[in-house]
């Protein structure tokens, strides 16, 4: 295990706007309060979203589309360095109206109301480098 240590900063809560990109939302948020390391958890409701599942193999994405509202059941991130600017990593599982859940990387979602609790680290800079074995933009530890 690589690892670096960190110490708490600020605890911040927002809620998103209505109708707002989810992750684009926690991106600009972030950069607007200067974060530049931390973690969050957004609780909440969207109109449909867009997740995706690492082919292992192929090393690429590969996209589902999912339309219509469903909950937040879960939605768990962190915020590093990428190409010199603020990145959000997030994974999000989200149930339909039966309860039935879809999961994975989250590539965008439409909010129709939802709440963000962010924790802000500070400690030395997480910055994310292409890595060849996994073909993803892992953290430089
Ligand atoms: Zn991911």
């Amino acid at each position: 295990m690589r690892s670096a240590e960190y110490r708490p900063g600020r605890k911040l809560i927002g809620r998103f706007e209505h109708d707002s990109e989810l992750l684009k939302s926690v991106t600009d948020f972030v950069k607007e309060k200067g974060i530049k390391a931390g973690v969050f958890s957004i609780l909440g409701a969207v109109k449909g979203a867009i997740i995706a599942y690492y082919d292992q193999t192929k090393h690429e994405y590969r996209e589902v589309q999912l339309d219509g509202p469903r909950e937040i059941v879960s939605c768990t991130g962190n915020i590093s360095l990428k190409n010199g600017t603020q990145f959000a990593h997030a994974h999000i599982v989200l149930a339909d109206e039966h309860g039935n859940v879809k999961a994975g990387h989250l590539i965008r979602a439409k909010v129709f109301a939802a709440e963000l609790h962010l924790q802000e680290l500070l400690g030395p800079e997480l910055v994310r480098k292409h890595d060849e074995l996994t073909g993803l933009s892992l953290w430089e530890l």
